[in-house]
Order: structure tokens, then C-alpha cells, then sequence
């Protein structure tokens, strides 16, 4: 996988951001679980954007292992097939983990769930004092109950611990279009969208709850590629790349973003 190329390290324009990374991601061309080339590749993006001096805490998946939904449809109990989600999501933060140690990034990985040999407890106050100190931080197993997503586990997390934005990675997606990109050539993409707009489009990128819990406290999420080298450190720069979500054209204005009319074709 390609690596960044060398240039001068900028100087993050947020003091605290949330990365949320699906486990998707995580995959890369894998038919399931983790591919040890992204872990590495994801080790350096996150290695480069935390010497830009951002506080930052990840979000991890487990799509690339479990999704509580399908083993319903399998005939689980609902509940159960969640909690085994929740513990697919720490096998990424395990391994994440590992790949971010190897690069020289001290971290510290806190659950949702009590699995104290392996992960610290969630607890707000330490979480953001780890951040304080320079760690990078993971947060796994969601929010800890079933019913809900890791979408928002980034947008709980990031309200809790006064983060400016939830960074959606995304894998080989630059931003929200109106279809998908990889179907259809003449998809637009937006660079803005409000929140009310995102929600009745009824998009993938992030789902409902967690959609509605950022626009009821006005916290911008930005979607982009993060397999686009580079690319997280060019947001966290200040470059308006991807889409934003947030309240109005003004506030996309003030971060560089286009106006939602004015969207890219591609
Ligand atoms: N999950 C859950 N509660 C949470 C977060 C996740 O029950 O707070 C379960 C749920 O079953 C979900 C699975 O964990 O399908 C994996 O999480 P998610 O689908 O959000 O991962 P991603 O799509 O980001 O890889």
C-alpha cells in the first residue's frame, strides 16, 4: 500500500477529534477480519495526524467480524448477537492497537464492556486525561449495550469528551454522494450537507441515531477516504476534504466547505 509522501508536519487546526474506523476498513480486500497491510498503513496515518498535536481517540468496528443484525436474521436472540458485536469490536482494538505500539504511539485502549486483562474501563474523566498526556486512545465494544452502533459509540464519545468533529473514515469513499460511486459514474458528491438533509436521504454513511445525536448538538462530522494517503492529516490541517455534515451553509463556509448547491461532480 502506498506510503505519504515526506513533508513538513502542519500543525492540527482541532485540539480533539474522534476517528471513527468500521471494521470494513479494517478488511481491506480480505473476505473477513483484518488485513495486516491496513492495520500498518492505518498505524501511520493515525501516526501522522497525532504528531500534528491533536488529541486523538478512535472508534472502532466490528462489521469485518459480526454484525449483531445478521445473526438475528440467522435466528439469534437479538441482545446476545450484539454483545458478541461488541467483542468482535475489541479483537480490532487488540490488534489496532499492536499496529500503533509498533509505530511508537503510546496508547491505551478502553472498553465498554468490563474486560479488564485486556482493556482499561471507559471512564470519561480518564479518557480525557489519556488524551491530555498525549495517548492515542481506542475506545471499543460501542457504547456497551445492544440495539445500537459503533456510528454512535464515535458520536456519544466525541459529545462526551468535548471533541470538535467525528472524522468518518471511510474505505475507498471520498465523502457522501447522491448514489453509489462505484455504480454509478455520474454520482455527485456533496462537499456540505445539513444534518436534516443527511437524515432524509437516508444515507449509509452514518446511521440515524447517531446522525441525530450530532445535529441536536450541532457537532460536525466530516466523511472522507482515509485510504487516500495522507488524507486525515490534510483534515486535520484545515483542507476541506470529503463532505462535511453540520447545520447550515455558514458554519461549512467557516471551514472551507462549499455551499450544498454547490456539490462535485465527478
Ligand atoms: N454493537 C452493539 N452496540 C454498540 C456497538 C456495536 O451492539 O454500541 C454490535 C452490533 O451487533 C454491531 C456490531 O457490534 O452489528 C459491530 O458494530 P458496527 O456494526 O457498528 O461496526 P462497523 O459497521 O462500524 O464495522
Amino acid at each position: 500500500m502506498a506510503s505519504n509522501r515526506k513533508r513538513p508536519i502542519a500543525h492540527s487546526i482541532y485540539k480533539r477529534v474522534i476517528l471513527k474506523i468500521s471494521g470494513e476498513s479494517l478488511k481491506g480486500n480480505s473476505a473477513f477480519g483484518i488485513d495486516p497491510e491496513v492495520l500498518r498503513y492505518l498505524a501511520m496515518q493515525i501516526k501522522e495526524a497525532a504528531q500534528m498535536g491533536t488529541q486523538l481517540a478512535l472508534v472502532l468496528g466490528g462489521g469485518n467480524f459480526w454484525r449483531g443484525e445478521e445473526w438475528e436474521a440467522r435466528g439469534m436472540d437479538r441482545a446476545t448477537a450484539d454483545y458478541a458485536g461488541m467483542l468482535a469490536i475489541l479483537m480490532n482494538a487488540l490488534a489496532l492497537q499492536d499496529a500503533l505500539e509498533r509505530e511508537g504511539l503510546i496508547t491505551r485502549a478502553m472498553s465498554a464492556l468490563d474486560v479488564q486483562a485486556v482493556a482499561e474501563p471507559y471512564i470519561r474523566r480518564r479518557a480525557i486525561s489519556h488524551l491530555e498526556d498525549g495517548r492515542v486512545v481506542l475506545f471499543a465494544a460501542g457504547i456497551g449495550n445492544p440495539y445500537m452502533t459503533t456510528d454512535t459509540a464515535a458520536a456519544l464519545r466525541a459529545l462526551e469528551i468535548n471533541a470538535e468533529v467525528v472524522l468518518m473514515a471511510k474505505y475507498r469513499v471520498d465523502g457522501v454522494y447522491d448514489s453509489d460511486p462505484h455504480k454509478n459514474p455520474n454520482a455527485k458528491r456533496f462537499t456540505h450537507l445539513r444534518y436534516i438533509e443527511a437524515l432524509n436521504l437516508h444515507l449509509e454513511v452514518m446511521d440515524a441515531t447517531a446522525l441525530s445525536l450530532c445535529m441536536d448538538n450541532a457537532l460536525p462530522i466530516i466523511v472522507f477516504d482515509l485510504f487516500t494517503p495522507g488524507s486525515l492529516s490534510r483534515i486535520l490541517a484545515g483542507e476541506p476534504l470529503g463532505t462535511l455534515i453540520a447545520l447550515d451553509g455558514e458554519t461549512a463556509a467557516a471551514k472551507g466547505y462549499a455551499s450544498p448547491a454547490d456539490t462535485q461532480r465527478r
